[in-house]
């Protein structure tokens, strides 16, 4: 039997203020690894059971430190002014770790880095001035021939964002407190990073009292009892009922918390339906018999949440089948050429509607080949969390031609403006009339639940945040 793999580990455990194996952060002592000083345990106990795990990338942290060409490339690399315009300090760190730091963990590893080595590869904190890590300083230091070395300081309100020194504090200061564009209503990265921690930390605790799974895919069993369009609605309209139902003994603020968390999961199925709303002209897809959406480019993110699409049935009273086609090369290992009916809820089972789907492991514009004659149009092409280098590979240019020749209407999402930006000019570029309503813009239906993406040292992802465009 497969391994169950661990629980990647929250964003404060990737920054050194929680046990990098229990996770704990609150009444314990954590101290450092003193192998690479880059992550902490709450006693020796943590530390040996992830011992085994942690070697390999500790040691290549170690031998990253002592390599001094390695050193006098970054730190000549460094800005010598502090830096106030996030997209030069986020360019600037993500060329450093595609040129140097991220080939050289590869060599040192002998492997590239797994997921949870990445993540601390890539998210070291950093000064948000200037990107400087704690590292950093220390191999400054070394070359200097200076022994004392300071570190990075916390923002006192948030502890989450870092600058190298008060000058650079007073440099970001504005940035940091100022409206952030990736942040809902334009609240700040300090609050944000707060809103991710108490998320965070209502998180282990639902998962340690609740027994709340690590994945939180829920949708509510509930069928609307007519469509309402969703413009003009929100997370909190449409789900606060029947998440306080569903989680009873939890207080307002956990409610707020836990369906910030379900959004995560929920934003497909509510992005498909805000799609479906924007391109269409009048409201006759509410009442189709059959509704049908094909989801391409889908992998293990929707394979592993395919019960929250029923959400679409339930918002959707008067539709008595929603067939689903699930199709990208990376769906899971054992996603066959075959159509299941999914079990629907007890309202839905009882009103005799069906979820149906079927999961391709192939490209899209094979699956519709192989359909030949067999093919219908869907009422709904949708890609979620398309990144402009996804769409750019010509492998999906036949796809692309396809859809946009068959004039099926069809959506792309994206984790954020940048990405959505540069996905749109590729839609363009493949002669797609981009409708307005559907991007580049925010997408109302994106997961509420932000992301601090290693290694920007601004700026947030969310799963669908972006709409980057969309044609019929
Ligand atoms: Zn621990
Ligand atoms: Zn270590
Ligand atoms: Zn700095
Ligand atoms: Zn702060
Ligand atoms: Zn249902």
């Amino acid at each position: 039997m497969a391994q169950k793999r661990p629980p990647l580990p929250p964003w404060t455990a990737e920054l050194g203020l929680a046990c990098y194996k229990c996770f704990k952060e609150d009444n314990v002592h954590l101290s450092r690894c003193s192998g690479c000083l880059r992550i902490s345990y709450c006693g020796p106990e943590c530390q040996k059971r992830d011992w085994e795990l942690h070697k390999p990338l500790c040691k290549a942290l170690r031998a990253m430190e002592k390599n001094s060409l390695i050193a006098a490339t970054l730190i000549s690399a460094l800005p010598k002014m502090p830096i106030t315009d996030w997209k030069v300090v986020n360019d600037s760190m993500t060329q450093a770790c595609l040129d140097v730091v991220f080939p050289f963990y590869r060599g040192s590893l002998q492997r590239p880095p797994t997921l949870f080595e990445a993540n601390l590869i890539l998210g070291e904190p950093r000064c948000l001035a200037c990107t400087r890590t704690d590292q950093l300083i220390r191999m400054e230091a070394a070359q200097n021939g200076a022994d004392n070395f300071r570190r990075l300081i916390p923002c006192p309100e948030c502890h989450l964002t870092f600058c190298c020194s008060p000058a650079h504090w007073d440099a970001a200061r504005p940035l940091h407190h100022g409206p952030c564009e990736e942040a809902l209503d334009g609240l700040s990265q300090c609050t944000m990073n707060r809103q991710i921690h108490a998320l965070l930390k209502t998180r282990t605790l639902m998962i340690s009292v609740h027994d709340f799974p690590v994945r939180f895919v829920w949708h509510p069993k509930r069928v609307k009892s007519a469509w309402t369009p969703l413009s003009g609605s929100s997370w909190e309209a449409e789900f606060h009922d029947e998440m306080r139902k569903y989680a009873g003994k939890l207080t307002a603020r956990s409610v707020f918390l836990a369906i910030m968390e379900a959004s995560d999961n929920l934003s497909m199925a509510m992005t498909v339906l805000h799609g479906l709303e924007m391109l269409n002209d009048d409201d006759g897809w509410t009442r189709k018999h059959m509704l049908r959406v094909h989801i391409i480019g889908a992998s293990a993110m929707e394979a592993n949440s395919v019960i929250i699409f029923e959400e679409i049935l339930n918002h959707l009273p008067q539709v008595k089948i929603l067939k689903l086609v699930l199709c990208g090369p990376d769906m899971p290992v054992g996603a066959l050429s075959q159509t299941v009916a999914l079990e629907t809820c007890s309202e839905c089972t009882q009103l005799g509607r069906q979820h149906i789907q079927e999961h391709v492991a192939d490209k899209y514009h094979i699956f519709v080949k192989n359909q030949g004659s067999q093919f219908q149009k869907p009422d709904l092409c949708i890609v979620f969390n398309s990144g402009a280098s996804v769409v750019s590979t010509h492998t999906w240019l036949p796809t692309l031609k396809l859809l946009v020749e068959g004039k099926i209407p069809t959506v792309f999402t994206s984790y954020n403006r940048e990405e959505a930006e540069g996905q749109a000019a590729l839609l363009r570029a493949a002669d797609a009339k981009l409708h307005p309503a559907v991007g580049p813009t925010r997408n109302p239906w994106g997961s509420i639940k932000l992301h601090h993406p290693p290694p920007k040292v601004y700026g947030f992802d969310s799963s669908n945040g972006w709409l980057a465009g969309g044609f019929r």
